[in-house]
């Protein structure tokens, strides 16, 4: 496809505005006016719309076909989360205005915090955080404050083998050392493994729930307890929020600290790098030490509170990604009570019902009933020289998005898989078909996946390549 600038023609213009004079029309200071004219594409309105729809379906995206990257929980994205996030009254808000002209977006937000805290089960709710992995941050520097303020930071976080990258990553940047905990041969914590690095010098335990196997956590009270009798406290990785939501609250089995993903369990799109958002739950007993802002409601008025004392401060500027906060609290004001319970019971039975199409044909590593969603791996094809990433790229040639692939580490070849609630039996029932034509592929002509994609705007990609040419770039800049 051309860029914008190859379809220019100089005269071409798509826009008509008032003729300015320099000198006596322009307020700015005459030094910092540019010299020469931008070089700006020149081209009419209707040219400059099919080129960016165009644009726009070249890449994948949850609008355009099925999405199940698992871990990720990409859902659809209801429109009128765009509606409510773009009215003017929030888009034209500025976070330095005094709070009593911004009463409304302090009113949702208050209200968004009180909402999560149901859900969770928790009892306070911060909504800074940028993203899961800050808010795993935020998570645990509270986790440290609070041993701190005890007396003692001490010094490891437990987290378990099956764990997302971004555990060990926070845990680290906290100032504490990440010990890994085992799975069992079921894909569960390995209990015993826990109670061996159990003692004094343990901060906290990191757990995701159900475990990114999709695999419910169900000895999670006696976890918490024996993690609770060593002094430690229980961090919760809510990224799998989706799969129980309305059904089980993490604050009820002895979860204290958790983020959520609003970019995942409550719409809001993602998968392109936009903005996340990863608030933070915890008990009354961490209150103190959330980040600074606390937001307050006295007598129908909300204002700011700065003052405490305990807090780890602030971890985001002014307030969090305010309008991510409006499609979520949007989403769970739509759907409300019943409906939120419905979004996980779908969740779960659409992923049951295709790991049940698909586990006769590739292997199943871990084989209790799922939750949101479940790991094949690809390793019986090695025999035909095929690896997983190739039956990953050969998705795309049939104009759905690959699983999330190579993780969790413990699954060799690995490919996760999350349908999410939003899609239909006959979405489902297509890709259990073509994972079954790869199948077929993979055992037949190999070599058509291991050239694939054959059928997107660009070819098999050199990722390695990609990132070291990313890092030159960087390092020049
Ligand atoms: C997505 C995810 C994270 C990190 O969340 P981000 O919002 O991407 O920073 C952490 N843990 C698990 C299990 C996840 O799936």
């Amino acid at each position: 496809m051309e860029l914008i600038y190859e379809i220019s023609k100089p005269g071409r213009v798509g826009y008509t505005v008032k003729k300015f004079d320099r000198e006596t029309e322009i307020k700015i200071p005459q030094k910092m006016l540019r010299k020469t004219e931008p070089d700006l594409p020149e081209v009419p309105e209707n040219e400059v719309v099919r080129h960016f729809v165009k644009l726009s379906t070249l890449n994948h995206h949850v609008d355009k076909g099925f999405y199940p990257l698992g871990s990720c929980t990409m859902k659809y994205n209801p429109k009128v989360n765009e509606y409510t996030s773009g009215l003017s009254g929030f888009t034209h808000i500025h976070p330095f205005q005094p709070e009593y002209t911004v009463q409304g977006a302090l009113k949702l937000m208050k209200e968004l915090e009180d909402l999560l805290a149901e859900i969770s089960g928790m009892d306070y709710v911060s909504l800074q955080p940028a993203a899961g992995a800050h808010g795993e941050y935020t998570g645990i520097k509270i986790i440290r404050k609070y041993h701190e303020t005890n007396g003692d930071p001490r010094k490891f976080i437990l987290v378990p083998d099956s764990a997302h990258g971004t555990n060990p990553a926070s845990t680290t940047l906290s100032g504490y050392q990440a010990i890994t905990i085992k799975s069992g041969p079921d894909g569960r914590i390995d209990i015993e493994d826990l109670k061996k690095h159990l003692n004094e010098d343990v901060a906290g335990f990191m757990v995701t729930n159900p475990n990114t196997l999709g695999i419910f956590e169900n000895r999670i009270r006696e976890i918490a307890d024996l993690v609770h009798r060593a002094g430690a406290l229980i961090y919760m990785d809510g990224a799998n929020l989706n799969a129980f939501m309305g059904h089980i609250r993490p604050g009820d089995i002895g979860c204290d600290v958790m983020h959520f993903n609003l970019h995942k369990t409550f719409s809001t799109p993602h998968g392109g790098g936009g903005p996340g958002s990863g608030p933070v739950g915890v008990k009354k007993s961490l209150e103190p030490y959330l980040p600074i802002p606390r937001i307050v409601e006295k007598d129908g008025k909300y204002r700011f509170d700065y003052d405490k004392p305990l807090s780890i401060g602030k971890i985001h500027s002014f307030y969090g990604n305010f309008l991510v906060l409006i499609r979520a609290y949007t989403y769970i004001r739509m759907l409300g009570k019943e409906h939120l319970k419905k979004v996980s019971e779908n969740a779960v039975i659409n992923a049951n019902y295709l790991r049940e199409k698909l586990m006769y044909h590739y292997e199943l590593p871990y084989t209790s009933t799922c939750m949101h969603e479940f790991v094949l791996s690809g390793k019986t094809f090695k025999k035909y020289g095929v690896r997983t990433l190739d039956i990953a790229k050969r998705i795309l040639d049939f104009g759905m998005h690959a699983p999330t692939v190579y993780f969790p580490l413990i699954v060799s070849e690995a490919l996760m898989i999350e349908p999410t609630e939003t899609e239909t039996k006959e979405t489902l029932d297509k890709f259990a078909e073509v994972m079954l034509k790869i199948k077929e592929e993979a055992e037949t002509n190999p070599d058509i996946l291991k050239t694939a994609p054959h059928t997107t705007p660009v070819k098999r990609l050199d990722d390695t390549l990609a990132a070291k040419l990313a890092k030159v770039r960087y390092s020049k800049a």
